[in-house]
């Protein structure tokens, strides 16, 4: 089993790797917020409020996410995943945490990837146009970014004073091959060593 968890903030280029990397090693590619979106075209009750809170920027309620991720984990993840957009709050990292505690899954890499909120404004601009997703909007980044560094940057230093043997630092700012080719050199170098470490660790002082 291979599993990985990606973070970084909004526009940060996480999908675009987490997916490379998840066809590279052959896993499912567990986007939160592609989940959601696919959601969101089903237009029943649940799909509108979700329309709506995803078009605000905000983060939608723990429960959602938690039903969601814990799902797919068990029943289509047998050689591992890839995690991209999940967990975002420390009531999910929790969460998750005892999901693999209960099930004796270990993590085998997170990856964090950095980047200035001035050049990631443009790239989400940029990627309006393209996508033409309504969460990409000048308010609207703001609002991600905020909730980013209000609830996710404390989950990824949890993380990383939990799991700095497993935890890389990736420069966002590079070209998507640059990075794409630095995250396989770090997979390749230390698979052998296969370093796991326990996620039950999190709670330790
Ligand atoms: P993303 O595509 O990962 O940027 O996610 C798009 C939107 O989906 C976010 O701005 C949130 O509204 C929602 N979302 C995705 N993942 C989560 C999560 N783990 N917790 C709460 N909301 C989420």
């Amino acid at each position: 089993m291979k599993n990985i968890i990606f973070f970084g903030p909004p526009g940060a280029g996480k999908g675009t790797q987490a997916k490379l990397i998840s066809e590279y090693l052959n896993l499912p590619h567990l986007s939160t917020g592609d989940i959601l979106r696919a959601k969101i075209t089903q237009k029943d009750k649940l799909a509108l409020k979700l329309k709506k809170i995803l078009a605000s920027g905000k983060l939608v309620s723990d429960d959602i996410l938690n039903e969601i991720v814990s799902e797919k984990i068990l029943n289509y993840c047998n050689d591992g995943f890839i995690l991209d957009g999940y967990p975002r709050t420390l009531e999910q990292a929790n969460f998750i945490n005892n999901l693999f505690k209960i099930n004796s899954i270990k993590l085998n890499y997170i990856f964090e990837i950095e980047i200035e909120f001035a050049i990631l404004k443009n790239r989400i601009l940029q990627r309006s146009k393209e996508e033409n997703r309504d969460d990409d909007n000048l308010k609207v980044i703001q609002t991600r970014y905020d909730e980013y560094l209000k609830s996710t940057k404390l989950v990824s230093k949890k993380f990383n004073i939990n799991h700095s043997n497993i935890f890389y630092k990736i420069d966002g700012s590079k070209q998507i091959n640059e990075i794409t080719s630095k995250i396989k050199k770090i997979l390749e170098n230390s698979w052998f060593s296969s370093k796991t470490h326990d996620i039950c660790t999190w709670l330790s002082p």
